[in-house]
């Protein structure tokens, strides 16, 4: 009898950033990192440049500041080479590297420096005005480390970044060549991001090398953001927002360019960063493109460099998606995923073209087919399998190399992981050929007389209208149907559509019993941490009763 035979092949090759690092310096150490500043300058390195400074930043993590294997290392930053920089070094050290995002409530981002033990944080000066006052609840941090010249306030122990990178260089004689980096498993911790958490505290995840290696792989994929060193990526998505989508670590492996906007994320000064560094890819959440199609309606604008614009964080609105390409010929590509998905996890290849008819735009409107080594489920609420027939809906379970199998030291969120599968709180439909279509987030869909309305849908309908530049539809309690929708709405200046437009506008497009029986005109949308529209603010605003603008229809109007 002969058993399974084992093949012969390096498998025990590991799957670290050590490698990515490798290829910087080896492979692409021409291509570029480049960071807008100020007075609407640009910084720019090579690869080869910013790898010497890595290495010098590793060799200043372990001897300077005692970093050592394992340990946590924050940073306070917005998209710059020197959060790049981190992003190398923290986790080829050995160490982890968290990313604490700057948009979190105060108690949020304590409880998360406490949480995660973070020994050191590396700071924007920028932001130190908003790290500051928190810096007494923090329980362990040893250093503040500084990056740029700016005043550093009244923050403790204070160490400037580019005086430790000098030191480093001149500690070694030998240039930095020299930084002898620990051999690295690739099971290790590399990164941690909490989830930006609407319910309860937030939720760690702990990204492993292997994870982030076999994520940043995917993203050179045809069928995924298919980058490769002829692009240039302008990362707009936060870097303390699921490692910026693996963004610059897919540009590490492939040699692409990285475009960094800094703290220059309204719509006017990345417009003009488009025009200047003519980026091929940009990655951000549907509001920062909604933004700057406003800035578009009264400015002279070129996006015309763009030619993969990746848009996910929340459903992306047609309309949204149509005007882009109608109006500046970018295509919008949607991709679906969370921050315990590292976190891609379907990706949406655009369908041939066919004159753009509304099948086009409806199948532009999914959110794409799962990825390779990713696999999907639905599963109804009494944990039954639902078909993929493009109708049945059912919450979305994943599993994969780059999803989480559980939170870092919070067992209070173990109920999301059942045998080998992550629970989203995602509700989608998929189609035989696998292609997901979100319905809605779990805790958003609206139940009205024991059927579920799309609040998803919904939104995108009314953000179709031309008088509408936000909608979000909550659902408000109804004695009668159990809840109805409300669809909270912000107007395009000037505009004057009111409840009974809307609903007409809706009328051929959603079934009978979805047409909503009350409006709120407000100025704008709430939005999370991360850009995302904010509905449980909505809701409290609707329980407190202090939601403005609310327009009832006529009873039997809406329905
Ligand atoms: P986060 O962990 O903050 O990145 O949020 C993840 C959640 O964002 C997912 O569970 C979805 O509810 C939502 N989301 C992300 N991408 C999409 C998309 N393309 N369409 C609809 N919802 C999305």
């Amino acid at each position: 009898m002969t058993g399974p035979l084992n093949g012969l092949m390096q498998d025990d090759f590991p799957l670290t950033l050590a490698h990515a690092r490798r290829r910087m310096r080896d492979c692409h150490p021409s291509a570029q990192v480049a960071t807008l500043t100020d007075e609407g300058a640009v910084t720019r390195a090579s690869f080869a440049e910013v790898s010497e400074r890595v290495d010098r930043l590793a060799r200043a993590l372990t001897t300077r500041l005692g970093i050592e294997p394992g340990d946590r290392v924050g940073t306070f930053a917005w998209n710059n080479q020197r959060h790049f920089e981190l992003y190398m070094a923290v986790p080829c050290v050995g160490a982890v590297l968290h990313t604490l995002n700057i948009r979190l409530f105060a108690e949020q981002i304590t409880y998360i420096v406490n949480h995660a033990e973070d020994q050191v944080i590396f700071v924007d000066d920028s932001l130190v005005p908003l790290l500051e006052p928190l810096v007494p609840s923090f329980e362990g941090v040893r250093h503040f480390i500084l990056m740029g010249d700016g005043p550093a306030g009244q923050l403790p122990n204070v160490l400037r970044y580019e005086e430790l990178l000098a030191e480093a260089d001149s500690e070694s004689g030998v240039g930095s060549e020299s930084f002898d980096y620990p051999e690295l498993d690739e099971r290790q911790a590399a990164s941690l991001c909490y989830t930006s958490g609407t319910t309860g505290n937030p939720k760690g995840v702990l990204y492993s090398h292997r994870s982030i290696c076999l994520h940043a792989t995917a993203s050179l994929m045809a069928d995924n953001l298919g980058l490769s060193r002829r692009e240039r990526v302008l990362v707009v998505v936060p870097m303390f927002h699921v490692n910026a989508w693996g963004l610059p670590y897919a540009a590490a492996l492939c040699g692409a360019d990285l475009v960094m906007p800094d703290r220059f994320m309204q719509a006017e000064p990345l417009a003009r960063a488009i025009e200047s560094e003519r980026p091929t890819v940009m990655g951000c959440v549907p509001t920062i493109f909604a933004g700057m199609l406003r800035y578009a309606d009264t400015h002279e604008v070129d996006l015309s460099s763009l030619s993969n614009a990746v848009c996910g964080g929340s459903a992306v609105p047609r309309a949204l998606m149509k005007d882009f390409q109608e109006r500046h010929g970018v295509c919008i590509h949607q991709g679906w995923g969370m921050t315990e998905t590292s976190p891609v996890v379907t990706f949406s290849d655009p369908p041939e073209d066919r004159g753009h008819d509304e099948r086009y735009w409806d199948e532009r409107a999914l959110q794409g087919k799962p990825l390779p080594w990713t696999e999907l489920r639905l599963v109804d609420d009494d944990g039954h399998e639902v078909p993929w027939d493009g109708q049945s809906t059912g919450e979305i379970q994943v599993r994969g190399p780059w999803v989480a199998r559980r939170y870092y030291n919070d067992p209070s969120g173990d109920e999301k992981f059942e045998d080998g599968w992550l629970r989203t709180g995602d509700i989608a439909a998929i189609d035989e050929q696998a292609f997901v279509r979100i319905t809605d987030r779990s805790k958003d869909v609206i139940k009205s007389g024991g059927e579920w309305i799309s609040s998803v849908e919904l939104e995108n309908e009314l953000m179709a209208h031309p008088d509408v530049i936000e909608a979000a539809v909550i659902a408000k309690p109804d004695e009668r149907w159990s809840e109805r929708p409300l669809c909270c709405v912000v107007l395009r200046e000037g505009a004057a559509a009111g409840a009974d437009e809307l609903v007409e506008h809706l009328r051929p497009r959603v079934a009978k019993w979805w047409l909503p029986d009350e409006f709120a005109f407000i100025a704008e949308v709430p939005k999370t941490s991360v850009g995302k529209f904010d509905k449980k603010v909505l809701r409290a605003q609707l329980q407190e009763g202090t939601l403005e603008g609310r327009a009832r229809i006529p009873p039997g109007g809406g329905r």
